[in-house]
């Protein structure tokens, strides 16, 4: 408007409900998009409908602090967050959509010598993965970082594991521009649309209710994040799950003076700073479960501890917001993408706090599996049954400076 832009119009079309589809995705967030998205354009399967209970993007996709990075350890997440960064690599070339993808590097800190050790196993880990890791000593820290508190006697910094792919993104964009290439592609986004049933006949999937009435379907993905353990129990699933808010902070707009984003390793805070010259920064999640989309003050302070403890020059800025999202806690830290006992009923879920790096990689993997009913190699390990049987746990939980 501000540019004489008055004749912009909506990018995807706004469709009512058909009564029938090939196949239905629960929520409009970063993964059912992408989900449907890759359906369209891997598989050819285009008789699709993504359906929101609000509108797109109003989930987790749109309120993370944006941070993309393939860092993990453990077989089963490293090759899943190496594929997904790859095509994170590719994908405004093949959305055609700027996702504002910044790769300024991600410098996780180091506060003793079993920390260092435990860093460079990982760097080792990443680098046999085929992606990127610097150890980092204290002097090169420094160099990177020279706004730090190094006299800090408590939690004095080793070093840092540099892993230069690492950066962030826009969010926003990132759900707009896969919302944009599946309803190009002939996908229905239904927004206003909340899932209240899952139709299951002799143990097979035969659509679901809706506030917009019935829908059938052949097949059905529920990729709803916080809301998974809810919508779930609607198929008669009780879930490895439990949902907890995590909270984000972003600051004033201030000059650029945060190039990378850095996580402290001696408590849960990490920053990094917006296009726009917020920081935006965060920590741990609150420790109880909630479907409240708004943290907690005790939290609050928690973060802000530690944010003055590792660079005290953030004392001088001033919050501008604060927000929440519903996350998806695994006992183990780990995702699941699978199949469900209900025949043509699939799930994927349990991103906790990480799962915006996983959007493309997910989307991906749960359309392939969608479409051919096989695993994708790369997200191969994220079965639901390893919760029952304890074979195969990944316990790679989020804790400390592996946060986001
Ligand atoms: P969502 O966007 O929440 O999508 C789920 C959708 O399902 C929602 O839109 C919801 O309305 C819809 N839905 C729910 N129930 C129904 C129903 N019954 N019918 C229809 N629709 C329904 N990850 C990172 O990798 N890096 C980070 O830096 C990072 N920081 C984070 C910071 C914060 C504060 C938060 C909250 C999360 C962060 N995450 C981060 C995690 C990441 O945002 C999530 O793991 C990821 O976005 C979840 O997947 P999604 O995008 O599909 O979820």
């Amino acid at each position: 408007g501000l540019f004489g832009q008055s004749g912009w119009k909506p990018v995807w079309r706004d469709p009512d409900p058909k009564s029938e589809y090939d196949v239905i995705i629960i929520g409009g967030g970063g993964h059912g998009l992408a989900t449907a998205y890759y359906l369209a354009k891997e598989h050819g399967i285009t008789n699709v409908a993504v359906l929101e209970k609000g509108y797109l993007g109003g989930g987790n996709v749109g309120r993370n602090t944006t941070i993309v990075r393939a860092n993990y350890f453990l077989p089963g997440n490293s090759e899943f967050y190496s594929h997904s960064l790859k095509l994170w690599e590719g994908m405004e070339s093949d959305l055609n959509y700027n996702v504002m993808h910044s790769q300024r590097g991600l410098i996780n800190l180091f506060h003793s010598d079993g920390q260092r050790d435990a860093f460079a196993r990982r760097g080792n880990a990443m680098i046999n993965q085929g992606d990127d890791a610097i150890l980092l000593d204290r002097d090169g820290v420094r160099q990177y970082l020279p706004y730090l508190d190094f006299e800090n006697v408590r939690f004095p910094i080793y070093g840092g594991l540099l892993h230069p792919r690492g950066g962030t993104a826009r969010h926003d964009a990132v759900a707009w521009g896969y919302a944009r290439g599946a309803d190009q592609r002939g996908v229905d986004l239904i927004q206003n649309c909340e899932v209240t049933g899952i139709d299951i006949e002799g143990g097979v999937v035969r659509g679901v209710q809706t506030t917009r009435g019935a829908i059938r379907a052949k097949k059905v993905g529920i990729v709803v994040a916080g809301r998974s353990g809810q919508v779930a129990a609607m198929a008669g699933m009780r879930l490895p799950i439990e949902s907890h808010v995590l909270q984000a902070f972003v600051t004033e707009g201030l000059k650029p003076c945060i190039d990378h984003v850095v996580s402290f390793g001696m408590g849960h805070f990490y920053i990094s700073q917006s296009d726009k010259g917020g920081l935006v920064f965060g920590g741990d999640i609150d420790f109880y479960s909630s479907y409240a989309a708004r943290g907690n003050l005790p939290m609050k302070e928690h973060v802000m501890d530690a944010a003055m403890t590792l660079m005290p020059m953030i004392g001088k800025a001033k919050v501008l917001r604060s927000w929440g999202g519903i996350m998806d806690m695994t006992p183990d830290g780990s995702p699941i993408i699978d199949k469900t006992p209900t025949e043509g009923l699939f799930i994927d879920c349990g991103w906790c706090y990480g799962g915006f790096k996983a959007v493309p990689g997910s989307g991906f993997s749960f359309a392939h599996l969608m479409a051919t009913g096989n695993h994708h190699e790369p997200a191969s390990r994220f079965r639901l049954d390893r919760f029952r049987t304890g074979t195969g746990l990944m316990d790679e939980e989020g804790t400390g400076s592996q946060h986001n």
